[in-house]
């Protein structure tokens, strides 16, 4: 079968201090997966418009809510997490969309007692199964406690710098799900693998392990976020993204269910900010974000989570 390659270049927003990209080619793929992903792109669209009318947006694919998190990673201290939580309290966030942010564990209970109820909270990290003798570790059943609704798994930072594998992270995964805890199910490609065009199966591989781990999608929202481009200021163009997005859901469609497929939401994370969320809202398959640094100013995440009026508009 004749190979036909698609490349994308990304989109660059550099740092003031960043040293210059890396150059990467992009994302290469058959023409037959293109054409099998149109087919499910249309299908999905159908199948989610009934829902359109109810939720008041329509040009999301997903049929959740668009969801946005925020990921404040091993960054704060208890004034600047006062000042943060102040910002988010006295912030108007459209309606129609969850909003999560995840504190480090120590200020969880801080913030838990100080931000308003609108906006749920989730852990960055949890253990494996139930608690016991494992050192420095918090078990899912302790985040329920102190009030955690969500918990993110499988982010870069643990697969790349803490070396978690596919294979337990998929089972972390299962394990937060069955003492009731939402998971943000992070995957994303290294920039060599997108350069090698091995971004797709990076991704499927990443998805596998949660599926061949979990008895069911319905608490899982699926972050997208390319490793190249968290942390970087480099995001990923809005095509760039969709193109990924898209992959995802014919994925889920084929290995998961249609049902799994329209309904679970696809967000993308990797240098969002208040200048960049609203073009890439406007991609149908992007049902939200996932945001680390953007996160830690009060009125920039508002701005993000407020994106989402450019799904509408986009309608
Ligand atoms: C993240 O860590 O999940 C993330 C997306 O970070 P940033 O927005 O800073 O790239």
């Amino acid at each position: 079968m004749a190979m036909v390659s698609t490349y994308l270049t990304p989109t660059t927003t550099p740092k003031s201090s960043a040293a210059s990209p890396p150059l990467f080619s992009g994302l290469r793929r058959s023409t037959a997966t293109t054409t099998t992903q149109t087919f499910l792109h249309s299908h999905t669209r159908l199948s989610s418009s009934s829902n359109r009318t109810s939720r008041g947006i329509v040009a999301m694919a997903g049929s959740g809510k668009f969801f946005v998190g925020g990921n404040w990673k091993c960054n704060g201290t208890k004034d600047s997490i006062k000042q943060l939580v102040s910002d988010l309290n006295s912030a108007t966030l459209e309606p129609d969309v969850d909003v999560v942010v995840g504190p480090p564990f120590v200020y969880i209970d801080q913030v838990k007692n100080s931000l308003t109820d609108r906006i749920e909270i989730a852990a960055q990290n949890s253990w494996i199964g139930k608690g016991g003798a494992f050192t420095g570790e918090i078990s899912a059943e302790q985040l329920k406690d102190i009030g955690c609704k969500w918990v993110i798994l499988g982010h870069s930072e643990r697969r790349h710098v803490l070396k978690e594998n596919d294979e337990f992270i998929g089972k972390k995964a299962a394990y937060a799900l069955s003492q009731g805890l939402g998971v943000i199910a992070c995957i994303g490609e290294l920039l060599e693998e997108r350069e090698a065009g091995k971004t797709f199966e990076v991704c499927f591989n990443q998805l596998k392990a949660y599926a061949d781990a979990v008895p069911s999608w319905d608490n899982i929202v699926i972050a997208y976020e390319p490793v190249w481009a968290i942390g970087t200021g480099k995001v990923a163009s809005p095509e760039q993204a969709q193109e990924v997005h898209v992959a995802v859901r014919d994925w889920l469609a084929k290995n998961v269910s249609a049902e799994v497929a329209s309904k679970t939401r696809i967000i993308y994370g990797g240098s969002v900010n208040a200048g960049n969320s609203a073009d890439l809202a406007k991609k149908e398959d992007i049902d939200g974000f996932l945001v680390g640094g953007a996160s830690l100013k009060g009125s920039d995440f508002a701005t993000i989570i407020n994106s989402v009026t450019a799904k509408k508009v986009a309608a």
